[in-house]
């Protein structure tokens, strides 16, 4: 017998084209997830993202109507924050393209699925 779930269920679609990628390799993540938060209404876009890479496991976002600003480095899909040790730094999250944009540019209307928001800042950029 199924368990019965007494809340509803999260809306989760596995294996679904995502513009998240590994921030480390620029790679395809594997296993993608999109759980959808809000959405039900038309102007409104709240979805978690998750994907695997094999080299560099999981990575997830939030996207709240508006690209992300921080890809983080998780332990499962929608799980804790791990530390990633890159160059003998202790890295957490990886700023995305959106965040370094100036905060005029960021009151623009924009796809917020639109990958080229999603690109992490190049690390030799961060000095
Ligand atoms: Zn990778």
């Amino acid at each position: 017998m199924e368990p019965v779930e007494t809340h509803n269920p999260p809306r989760d679609r596995v294996r679904v084209p995502t513009p998240l990628r590994c921030p480390i390799c620029d790679g395809e993540l594997e296993e993608t997830l999109i759980r959808d938060l809000g959405g039900v209404t038309a102007d409104l876009i709240w979805q978690l993202h998750a994907g695997r890479c094999p080299e560099h496991g999981w990575f997830q976002t939030e996207v709240i109507s508006r690209p992300p600003w921080e890809i983080f480095a998780v332990n499962k899909p929608f799980g804790v924050a791990r530390r990633l040790v890159i160059d003998g730094q202790d890295v957490y999250s990886f700023p995305t393209v959106w965040n370094d944009l100036p905060p005029a540019a960021r009151r623009q209307r924009v796809d917020p699925l639109d990958p080229r928001y999603w690109r992490v800042r190049r690390r030799a950029d961060a000095g």
